[in-house]
């Protein structure tokens, strides 16, 4: 066949190591079924521990707020609140789960769009309460005047920066006050000064642009000179999540498959996905239209670089210093809500294969135990291939060998809506029955964010791994629900 079009995925020593136990993999999925979910609770301390060395570098102090929405795992959230990271909670669930894995009220932001239940709850445990407009200030402040519960700190959410000078573009956001409303949002919290104490400012942008964010994060700053101007003592910025993540380890194999897909999309190649699928893409008589609606698999500057860069940047309006060297001369606290950069490398999806055969028209089809919605890679649009457990090579051999074969993988529906990818995957070899398919780096929001009971087939059981002592070790499981971090220290004991 034509050279294999590989995206291999980027896999750090820890999730490495565990790939490569093929017997304790195969125990785990024979023992809880397929799909499984896997967990590496310790490789999100190291991720912490890394946004928080970027924090030492550029002198500053301030929470690191896990967005929990991307992953629902217990024993994640459990190893988290023994490091010295936050909690970011959207949901009521999602703030008793905080608060049940250990989080103290002080170490608890709740933010996206509220129910009357999670602002109570928020306010009745003293959270932080990130206010996202008008009519949830008014709607917080009633229920703690009404229930005479102590005062609450906030945060205001604000959105549409504009530039001073130069034009830049802000995306416009469903959330947020827009800047411009920032005295009116003012004097409504000063009508409310004995429910609530504002704290500071923040925004969050669901944008990869490092230049909307540095415009945002300026323009939150000088909100926060506003803030001052009107007898307020701000402290804290908040600059919401979105760092990213790497996915891809080559960059010329992301360039190569997407060239190719264009080409394919031309009809200048053979198909590359199914049923001419185009992930955004068509074919307009020849000429090219619309665009690639796909994460940016291959991304070298995400999760800590990424703030890196951002605080490196400078701040035209205020004198072109440095955003983190304004930040660290009002003594201001940098606040982040890092999602999925907090998971990378945190957790692994595995499925066993359970038929391979051809179609009519001679395309692979590798059905794996498991539905398309334990596997939200296409509905992520994040392009990366699964590992193959036990092929010595999980690295792929670059050139592909013999053996490689382009496949498209199912789930258990007989409908184009249970492929687990509409893309060729390229593969070493073609799997057997009994085969395991590692998706790895799934952590983030691809695990469990669509997982769901259809069918009445279970949802993904989760385990929590991990080895003892610092060099390696033997693995280590607990079902994801019984993960304690005391279990760690019972195994070196
Ligand atoms: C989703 C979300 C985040 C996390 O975004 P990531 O892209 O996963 O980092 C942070 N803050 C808010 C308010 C969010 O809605």
């Amino acid at each position: 066949m034509a050279l294999p079009l590989y995206l291999e995925p980027r896999v750090e020593t820890r999730p490495a190591a565990l790939l490569r136990e093929e017997r304790f993999l195969r125990g785990l999925v024979g023992a809880l079924g397929s799909p499984l979910n896997v967990v590496l609770p310790d490789q999100l301390a190291d991720n912490v521990a890394r946004f928080r060395a970027m924090y030492r570098k550029h002198q500053l102090s301030g929470p690191i707020c896990f967005a929990h929405k991307a992953n629902r795992s217990s024993a994640l959230m459990r190893r988290l609140a023994a490091t010295d990271a936050s909690a970011d909670v959207a949901s009521l669930g999602e703030l008793q789960h905080a608060l049940g894995s250990g989080f103290t009220p002080d170490r608890i932001m709740a933010t996206g769009p509220k129910t009357p239940e999670f602002l109570w709850l928020a306010a009745r445990t003293g959270v932080t309460v990130h206010v996202d407009n008008r009519a949830e200030l008014d709607q917080l402040a009633a229920l703690i005047r009404s229930y005479a519960l102590p005062r609450v700190r906030i945060l205001l959410r604000l959105s549409a920066f504009e530039s001073p000078g130069v034009k830049v573009l802000s995306r416009t956001s469903r959330f947020g006050t827009p800047v411009r409303e920032l005295e009116s949002a003012l004097s409504a919290v000063d009508g409310h000064s004995g429910a609530v104490e504002l704290i500071g400012v923040g925004f969050h942008l669901d944008t990869t642009s490092v230049g909307e964010k540095a415009l945002a994060l300026e323009g939150s700053i000088r909100a926060m000179d506003e803030l001052r101007e009107r007898g307020v003592s701000p402290r804290v910025v908040d600059i919401g999540g979105g760092f990213g993540v790497n996915y891809l380890a080559h960059h010329e194999q992301w360039e190569r498959y997407t060239t190719e897909l264009t080409r394919a999309v031309l009809g200048r190649r053979p198909p590359l996905t199914w049923r001419g699928h185009g992930y955004g893409l068509r074919d307009d008589a020849g000429t090219l239209r619309g665009s690639l609606a796909l994460y940016p698999a291959y991304r070298p500057l995400a999760g800590e670089q990424y703030l890196d860069e951002l605080l490196s940047a400078p701040a035209p309006s205020l004198g072109g210093r440095p955003l983190s060297t304004l930040l660290l001369e009002n003594l201001y606290d940098l606040c982040v809500e890092p999602g999925r950069a907090l998971v990378d490398q945190c957790g692994l999806v595995l499925a066993r294969v359970l038929e391979v055969r051809r179609t009519e028209a001679g395309e692979h089809l590798v059905r794996l135990e498991a539905k398309a919605d334990d596997i939200g890679l296409e509905d992520h649009g994040v392009f990366m291939d699964p590992v193959l457990i036990g092929h010595e090579d999980t690295g792929h051999g670059r050139d592909g060998g013999d053996d490689a074969v382009g496949v498209y993988l199912a789930g258990g529906l007989c409908l184009e809506a249970g492929l687990i990818s509409r893309r060729t995957v390229f593969l070493p070899r073609l799997p057997r029955p009994g085969d395991l398919l590692a998706f790895v780096n799934t952590a983030g929001y691809v695990m469990d964010f669509q997982a769901t009971g259809a069918q009445r087939l279970p949802v993904a059981r989760g385990v929590a791994v991990w080895q003892d002592g610092e060099d390696g070790g033997p693995w280590q499981w607990s079902l994801d629900e019984q993960y304690w971090p005391t279990l760690r220290q019972e195994g070196q004991a």
